[in-house]
């Protein structure tokens, strides 16, 4: 009888863990937004996917870049998948890239980037979040770290992180 009670306990106390670090859903992650917050700039069946690796769009929302290319806007899930598609030699137009606070899409050559903070990152090893106002950059820095630089400083990160995979 007192076996019995017991195992019930600890099945009690498992079931008790097992709702606590349930906080975290596997699916969304802080790249993550609600599906309805996200802007798809592409068209057609494809349009949810990053343009070069595929991978969901609405999942890596924060880290979203996109640019024309013939006249045609792609997207993509982060500045590496960007940085990948420039390297087989096209040429990209009006390159954009998700505002972290307002989750606007916003000039990319404009935009402040917080480079190597602790939020996670996106297809690399170091974090790279945009923002539209420096003051939000700031913020974001001092309380995840990282270095504020620009689109063009920040494309060539992505670039040194190609290198290292290789
Ligand atoms: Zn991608």
């Amino acid at each position: 009888m007192l076996k019995v009670a017991s195992g019930f306990i600890i099945l009690l106390l498992l079931v008790g863990c097992n709702q606590k670090s349930g906080g975290e859903v596997p699916i969304k992650i802080f790249q993550s937004v609600d599906e309805r917050e996200a802007i798809l700039l592409q068209e057609g069946k494809e349009k949810r996917s990053c343009h070069v690796c595929g991978m969901d769009l609405v999942k890596f929302y924060k880290t979203s870049h996109s640019a024309e290319e013939n006249g045609k806007n792609y997207q993509y899930c982060s500045i590496h998948c960007l940085e990948n598609h420039l390297q087989k030699g096209v040429s990209l137009r009006n390159p954009k890239v998700v505002d972290i606070v307002s989750l606007k899409f916003i000039d990319a050559s404009k935009a402040f980037y917080v480079v190597g903070s602790n939020k996670r990152a996106t297809m690399s090893r170091v974090s790279k979040y945009a923002f539209l106002h420096e003051s939000d950059a700031k913020f974001f820095q001092a309380q995840f770290g990282g270095e504020i630089m620009n689109f063009e400083n920040a494309l060539q990160k992505a670039k040194e992180d190609f290198k290292s995979h290789q």
